[in-house]
């Protein structure tokens, strides 16, 4: 067990209200804020996942029927490298960044703080049930943040072995877990937190702003919403249909930057097809429900949302078992912006075709719904790829693959319009979780006096001139 020195708020108080009270206190004492605590708490960290990790590949296998290896790659190795990712540079990012000071303020020295926030509030969805949450908690203790956690209710195994997890390495006024649903949310969301990061659905995303604009509480906002891939003719066939095959059907396709739907250029579309068929059945072999390595619907809930989306021109899968809550992969040709499937994030292991001919034809499509969180390009074209860059916009793209731009640590991960606003991940989410404090240190020398009153025309001159040339 990892100790934290005790304070005066009441440890004994379990309540929502009680660990927050006690998390101020703590963080008010300025422990977290010293760099080596914090390294001792993501090598705690590193720690628990280790000794944890089979009862956490247990709880997704549970909650998912997520495989080993996928739940290896995309959700604890991930968080592994990402600890070790932030413990190699943590000294580096958290040194205050020197700044140019204009002439006019000279002797002086100017540079940038990152200071925690203070209590920090990350509420996570069910389909990548550690990543989600982790993944911003290393930004979170990074920077110094005490947290407290809220996992999805919908992914019940993990959210109970992430709450043993946690409360056998840490003392609740450092990290705790809240586990429960909307209600238990929505009473978190009474209290005062100092910043607040969500992942989950648009329509709650904005539930949780309106929340936090009560207390003034700053939010990065981790939303959904329809992520396209655009496929050229210009292509390697086979690695764009294994790809696009991966990054569709993986988690059953229940990913947030899943490729929602294909635009796929009509002269490539039927070779796409028969490849992506054949891929399909590489991947999970002739009956997908047998395979160890496809995932099921969360949820009855969502498998008759998922099932309902199938109608129209299905050329592969098609075939839903309730009792298993499996839906084979499936794809869906020749659909219309006004179909079903359109209508919203799709969530599930349904691939709509739509084809096209002109790239412009393409953009349009895009541009006509709200800012995707992904979009995917394959092309050899340098000028098609331009131009779709430059004639979009997304929360991320990444070109020639499906979601691995989220592997990347440099790059920032996060969505824009529809999709939220902020960001996380490796050193951006060290960034979300400061607060960039401006210190500007002057010298008591030069003492200009035009900047005081009274005023007279020949001040007034000089302040212009300092104001041109000084500033
Ligand atoms: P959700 O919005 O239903 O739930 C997310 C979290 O919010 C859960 O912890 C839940 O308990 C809580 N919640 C739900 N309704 C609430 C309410 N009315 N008041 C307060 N809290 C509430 O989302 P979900 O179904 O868990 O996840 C699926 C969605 O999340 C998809 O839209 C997906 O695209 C999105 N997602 C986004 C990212 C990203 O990084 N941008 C990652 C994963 C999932």
């Amino acid at each position: 067990m990892d100790t934290v020195s005790n304070n005066n708020a009441n440890p004994a108080d379990t309540s929502q209200s009680g660990i927050i009270h006690s998390q101020r206190y703590y963080f008010n004492s300025g422990a977290t804020k010293d760099i080596q605590f914090r390294i001792k708490q993501l090598t705690t960290l590193k720690k628990a996942f280790l000794v944890h990790e089979k009862n956490l590949y247990a709880a997704m296998k549970s909650d998912l029927n997520k495989s080993e290896a996928e739940a290896y790659t995309t959700e604890f190795g991930i968080t592994i490298a990402e600890i070790e990712h932030n413990l190699k540079n943590i000294r580096k990012w958290t040194k205050p960044v020197r700044v140019s000071t204009p002439l006019f303020f000279l002797p002086a020295k100017s540079y940038i703080r990152y200071e925690p926030y203070g209590v920090a509030l990350i509420i996570s969805p069910w389909n990548y049930p550690i990543k989600n949450l982790f993944g911003p908690l290393l930004g979170a203790m990074t920077a110094g943040n005490c947290c407290v956690l809220k996992p999805s209710e919908l992914a019940p195994a993990t959210s109970s072995a992430i709450s043993k997890m946690i409360s056998e390495f840490f003392k609740p006024e450092y990290l705790a877990v809240i586990e429960g649903g909307i209600p238990e949310t929505t009473d978190l969301l009474k209290e005062k937190f100092d910043y607040i990061l969500f992942t989950g659905g648009t329509a709650t995303g904005k539930i949780i702003y309106e929340a936090a604009a009560k207390h003034l509480t700053p939010v990065t906002l981790e939303l959904g919403g329809k992520s396209p891939a655009i496929v050229d003719r210009d292509i390697n066939l086979d690695v764009t249909a294994r790809r696009i095959v991966w990054g569709k059907f993986t988690n059953a396709g229940q990913t947030c930057v899943a490729p929602d739907y294909i635009l796929v250029h009509k002269e490539i579309k039927n070779r796409f097809i028969t490849r992506v068929n054949e891929i399909i059945t590489e991947f999970f072999g002739k009956d997908p429900s047998t395979s160890p390595d496809f995932g099921r619907i969360i949820n009855q809930k969502h498998f008759e949302r998922v099932k309902n989306l199938i109608s129209g021109d299905i050329i592969t899968g098609g075939l839903t078992d309730a009792s298993q809550r499996y839906i084979a992969p499936t794809i869906i040709d020749n659909v219309k912006p006004g179909d079903k499937v359109m209508q919203e994030e799709i969530f599930g292991p349904v691939m709509p075709l739509i084809e096209y001919e002109k790239t412009e034809e393409a953009i349009a499509f895009i541009n006509k719904g709200e800012k995707p969180l992904a979009l995917y390009v394959f092309s050899k074209n340098k000028k098609t790829v331009d131009k779709i860059l430059n004639e979009t916009s997304s929360g991320g793209v990444c070109i020639n693959d499906a979601f691995v731009h989220l592997g990347n640590m440099n790059l920032p991960f996060g969505g824009t319009g529809n999709s939220g606003m902020g960001a996380y991940n490796g050193k951006t989410g060290f960034e979300t979780f400061s607060h960039k404090r401006a210190v500007l240190k002057r010298s008591f020398l030069f003492d200009v006096k035009q900047r005081y009153a009274p005023y007279s025309a020949g001040k007034l001159g000089f302040l212009k001139f300092a104001m041109k040339k000084l500033l």
